[in-house]
Protein backbone atom coordinates (compact mmCIF):
# COMPACT_ATOMS: atom_id res chain seq x y z
CA UNK A 1 0.00 0.00 0.00
CA UNK A 2 1.49 3.64 -0.80
CA UNK A 3 1.10 6.07 1.80
CA UNK A 4 -0.87 8.86 2.19
CA UNK A 5 0.16 12.01 0.94
CA UNK A 6 -0.29 13.39 4.66
CA UNK A 7 1.80 10.34 5.99
CA UNK A 8 4.80 11.15 3.18
CA UNK A 9 5.06 14.35 4.55
CA UNK A 10 5.22 13.66 8.49
CA UNK A 11 7.32 10.78 8.17
CA UNK A 12 9.28 13.22 6.15
CA UNK A 13 9.23 15.83 8.12
CA UNK A 14 10.33 13.73 11.44
CA UNK A 15 13.58 12.13 9.37
CA UNK A 16 14.64 15.34 8.67
CA UNK A 17 14.60 16.27 12.73
CA UNK A 18 16.09 13.54 13.48
CA UNK A 19 19.03 13.52 10.64
CA UNK A 20 18.97 17.38 12.62
CA UNK A 21 19.45 16.26 16.21
CA UNK A 22 22.05 13.19 15.41
CA UNK A 23 24.30 16.35 13.99
CA UNK A 24 23.69 18.28 17.03
CA UNK A 25 23.98 15.35 19.84
CA UNK A 26 26.91 17.08 20.91
CA UNK A 27 25.82 20.61 21.63
CA UNK A 28 22.18 19.24 23.39
CA UNK A 29 24.88 16.86 25.77
CA UNK A 30 27.24 19.56 26.18
CA UNK A 31 24.15 21.95 27.22
CA UNK A 32 22.57 18.93 29.41
CA UNK A 33 25.83 19.15 31.41
CA UNK A 34 25.65 22.33 33.38
CA UNK A 35 22.33 21.56 35.04
CA UNK A 36 21.48 17.73 34.04
CA UNK A 37 23.41 15.00 33.74
CA UNK A 38 25.21 15.57 30.09
CA UNK A 39 22.72 12.55 28.59
CA UNK A 40 20.60 14.70 26.64
CA UNK A 41 21.97 14.47 22.95
CA UNK A 42 22.19 10.58 23.47
CA UNK A 43 18.79 10.20 24.88
CA UNK A 44 17.19 12.49 21.58
CA UNK A 45 19.20 10.50 19.33
CA UNK A 46 18.17 7.21 20.61
CA UNK A 47 14.27 8.76 21.07
CA UNK A 48 14.25 10.13 16.85
CA UNK A 49 15.63 6.20 16.09
CA UNK A 50 12.43 4.99 17.89
CA UNK A 51 10.37 7.37 15.99
CA UNK A 52 11.87 6.79 12.37
CA UNK A 53 11.43 2.81 13.18
CA UNK A 54 8.50 2.85 14.20
CA UNK A 55 6.80 5.36 11.55
CA UNK A 56 8.15 3.04 8.94
CA UNK A 57 6.53 0.33 10.13
CA UNK A 58 3.12 1.42 10.03
CA UNK A 59 2.70 0.56 6.40
CA UNK A 60 -1.15 -0.54 6.63
CA UNK A 61 -2.06 2.31 9.35
CA UNK A 62 -3.63 5.40 9.54
CA UNK A 63 -1.63 8.78 9.95
CA UNK A 64 -2.86 9.39 12.96
CA UNK A 65 -2.28 5.51 13.93
CA UNK A 66 1.58 5.96 12.99
CA UNK A 67 1.95 9.20 15.47
CA UNK A 68 0.12 7.21 18.09
CA UNK A 69 2.12 3.69 17.36
CA UNK A 70 5.72 6.08 16.90
CA UNK A 71 4.64 8.02 20.31
CA UNK A 72 4.19 5.69 22.28
CA UNK A 73 7.01 3.19 20.90
CA UNK A 74 9.12 6.34 22.08
CA UNK A 75 8.53 7.66 24.51
CA UNK A 76 10.48 5.03 27.17
CA UNK A 77 13.41 4.87 24.44
CA UNK A 78 15.45 6.35 26.95
CA UNK A 79 14.25 6.85 30.19
CA UNK A 80 14.91 10.55 30.20
CA UNK A 81 12.29 13.24 31.09
CA UNK A 82 12.45 14.44 27.39
CA UNK A 83 11.31 11.18 25.82
CA UNK A 84 8.43 10.64 27.71
CA UNK A 85 7.00 14.31 27.32
CA UNK A 86 7.78 14.22 23.27
CA UNK A 87 6.54 10.59 22.97
CA UNK A 88 3.75 11.74 24.38
CA UNK A 89 3.13 15.02 22.11
CA UNK A 90 3.81 12.84 19.46
CA UNK A 91 1.01 10.14 20.55
CA UNK A 92 -1.01 12.90 20.91
CA UNK A 93 -0.74 14.54 17.23
CA UNK A 94 -2.62 11.01 16.80
CA UNK A 95 -5.45 11.77 18.56
CA UNK A 96 -6.98 14.11 15.55
CA UNK A 97 -8.57 12.55 12.73
CA UNK A 98 -5.46 13.72 9.86
CA UNK A 99 -6.86 13.41 6.28
CA UNK A 100 -4.78 12.32 3.00
CA UNK A 101 -3.77 15.63 2.42
CA UNK A 102 -2.20 17.86 4.96
CA UNK A 103 -3.38 21.46 5.06
CA UNK A 104 -1.89 23.97 7.92
CA UNK A 105 -5.40 23.66 9.90
CA UNK A 106 -5.03 20.08 10.14
CA UNK A 107 -1.38 20.28 11.33
CA UNK A 108 -1.92 22.42 13.79
CA UNK A 109 -4.97 21.03 15.15
CA UNK A 110 -2.85 17.76 15.20
CA UNK A 111 0.26 19.69 17.01
CA UNK A 112 -2.34 21.25 19.80
CA UNK A 113 -3.75 17.53 20.36
CA UNK A 114 -0.23 16.98 21.09
CA UNK A 115 0.34 19.58 23.13
CA UNK A 116 -2.97 19.21 24.96
CA UNK A 117 -1.91 15.20 25.40
CA UNK A 118 1.31 16.53 27.59
CA UNK A 119 0.31 19.51 29.37
CA UNK A 120 -1.65 17.30 32.27
CA UNK A 121 2.17 15.31 32.32
CA UNK A 122 4.07 18.70 33.63
CA UNK A 123 3.76 21.60 35.95
CA UNK A 124 6.43 23.34 34.01
CA UNK A 125 4.58 25.97 31.82
CA UNK A 126 6.41 29.36 30.49
CA UNK A 127 9.34 30.55 32.14
CA UNK A 128 10.25 27.47 33.88
CA UNK A 129 13.74 26.79 31.96
CA UNK A 130 12.27 23.72 29.90
CA UNK A 131 11.23 22.94 26.30
CA UNK A 132 7.74 24.15 27.11
CA UNK A 133 9.27 27.25 26.73
CA UNK A 134 9.55 26.52 22.90
CA UNK A 135 7.08 24.35 22.80
CA UNK A 136 4.06 26.23 23.70
CA UNK A 137 5.13 29.13 21.88
CA UNK A 138 5.61 27.24 18.57
CA UNK A 139 2.43 25.57 18.53
CA UNK A 140 0.74 29.08 19.06
CA UNK A 141 2.64 30.64 16.65
CA UNK A 142 1.59 27.20 14.29
CA UNK A 143 -2.16 27.87 15.16
CA UNK A 144 -2.06 31.74 14.30
CA UNK A 145 -0.50 30.70 10.91
CA UNK A 146 -3.05 28.20 10.34
CA UNK A 147 -6.13 30.65 11.28
CA UNK A 148 -4.87 33.23 8.52
CA UNK A 149 -5.18 30.06 6.15
CA UNK A 150 -1.32 30.75 5.40
CA UNK A 151 0.64 27.04 3.73
CA UNK A 152 2.19 24.67 5.96
CA UNK A 153 5.65 25.36 4.85
CA UNK A 154 4.73 29.06 6.00
CA UNK A 155 2.94 28.30 9.06
CA UNK A 156 5.85 25.83 10.31
CA UNK A 157 8.47 28.53 9.81
CA UNK A 158 6.54 30.70 11.96
CA UNK A 159 6.15 28.19 14.95
CA UNK A 160 10.33 27.24 14.54
CA UNK A 161 11.04 30.68 14.43
CA UNK A 162 9.07 31.27 17.63
CA UNK A 163 10.49 27.73 19.04
CA UNK A 164 14.08 29.00 18.30
CA UNK A 165 13.18 32.64 20.24
CA UNK A 166 11.66 30.70 23.41
CA UNK A 167 15.07 28.19 23.26
CA UNK A 168 16.89 31.67 23.49
CA UNK A 169 14.81 33.39 25.99
CA UNK A 170 15.72 30.14 28.35
CA UNK A 171 19.04 31.65 28.69
CA UNK A 172 17.73 34.45 30.96
CA UNK A 173 15.77 31.79 33.44
CA UNK A 174 16.16 29.35 36.53
CA UNK A 175 15.12 25.95 35.94
CA UNK A 176 12.26 25.25 38.12
CA UNK A 177 11.41 21.32 37.16
CA UNK A 178 13.72 18.57 36.01
CA UNK A 179 17.48 17.94 37.01
CA UNK A 180 18.60 21.38 36.25
CA UNK A 181 16.21 22.68 39.28
CA UNK A 182 19.24 21.36 41.94
CA UNK A 183 21.21 23.93 40.11
CA UNK A 184 19.41 26.79 41.28
CA UNK A 185 20.28 30.17 40.00
CA UNK A 186 23.58 28.93 38.38
CA UNK A 187 21.37 27.52 35.60
CA UNK A 188 21.56 31.35 34.39
CA UNK A 189 23.15 32.22 31.05
CA UNK A 190 22.91 28.37 29.72
CA UNK A 191 19.82 27.48 27.66
CA UNK A 192 17.82 24.75 28.40
CA UNK A 193 18.94 21.37 26.56
CA UNK A 194 15.13 20.40 26.01
CA UNK A 195 13.84 23.76 24.60
CA UNK A 196 17.14 23.79 22.55
CA UNK A 197 16.31 20.26 21.29
CA UNK A 198 12.08 21.74 20.34
CA UNK A 199 13.61 24.45 18.16
CA UNK A 200 15.58 21.91 16.35
CA UNK A 201 12.79 19.79 15.73
CA UNK A 202 10.55 22.38 14.60
CA UNK A 203 13.52 23.96 11.98
CA UNK A 204 14.02 20.76 10.76
CA UNK A 205 9.96 20.33 10.44
CA UNK A 206 9.78 23.51 8.64
CA UNK A 207 12.98 22.77 6.24
CA UNK A 208 11.18 19.38 5.52
CA UNK A 209 8.43 21.22 4.44
CA UNK A 210 9.91 23.20 2.49
CA UNK A 211 11.35 20.79 0.25
CA UNK A 212 14.17 20.87 -2.90
CA UNK A 213 18.01 21.97 -2.32
CA UNK A 214 16.29 25.02 0.02
CA UNK A 215 14.97 22.37 2.21
CA UNK A 216 17.75 20.58 3.14
CA UNK A 217 19.19 23.74 4.89
CA UNK A 218 18.12 24.56 8.30
CA UNK A 219 16.67 27.72 9.33
CA UNK A 220 18.33 28.20 12.63
CA UNK A 221 19.92 31.91 12.78
CA UNK A 222 21.06 31.39 16.51
CA UNK A 223 21.43 28.18 17.66
CA UNK A 224 24.62 26.27 16.28
CA UNK A 225 27.59 24.09 17.79
CA UNK A 226 29.05 28.39 18.60
CA UNK A 227 30.10 29.39 21.67
CA UNK A 228 27.86 32.21 21.90
CA UNK A 229 24.91 29.84 21.92
CA UNK A 230 26.40 27.39 24.31
P1 LIG B 1 16.85 13.75 32.09
O1 LIG B 1 16.74 15.09 32.77
O2 LIG B 1 15.90 12.75 32.64
O3 LIG B 1 18.27 13.28 31.97
P2 LIG B 1 17.01 14.68 29.36
O4 LIG B 1 18.40 15.05 29.68
O5 LIG B 1 16.81 13.86 28.14
O6 LIG B 1 16.30 14.00 30.59
O7 LIG B 1 16.13 15.99 29.13
C1 LIG B 1 16.29 17.15 29.91
C2 LIG B 1 15.27 18.14 29.44
O8 LIG B 1 13.95 17.66 29.74
C3 LIG B 1 15.35 19.47 30.13
O9 LIG B 1 16.29 20.30 29.49
C4 LIG B 1 13.93 20.01 30.03
O10 LIG B 1 13.74 20.73 28.84
C5 LIG B 1 13.08 18.76 29.95
N1 LIG B 1 12.35 18.53 31.20
C6 LIG B 1 12.80 17.97 32.33
N2 LIG B 1 11.82 17.93 33.26
C7 LIG B 1 10.72 18.48 32.67
C8 LIG B 1 9.38 18.76 33.09
N3 LIG B 1 8.94 18.42 34.32
N4 LIG B 1 8.55 19.35 32.21
C9 LIG B 1 8.95 19.68 30.98
N5 LIG B 1 10.19 19.46 30.52
C10 LIG B 1 11.06 18.87 31.36
MG1 LIG C 1 19.74 14.53 31.07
Amino acid sequence: MTDSLSKTVLKRMFSAAAMQIRDRSALLSKLDSVGGDGDHGATMVRFMERLEQAMDATDEKSTSAMLKEAGWSSMDADGGASCAILGTFVAGMGDVEIGEELDSRCLSESFHAGLRAVLPHTKARQGDKTMMDALLPAVEALEQAALLGQTTGVAMKAAAVAAEQGAIATRQMIAHHGRAKSIGERSLGHPDPGATSVAILFAAFSSALVGGEAGRRLHLNSIDESESYV
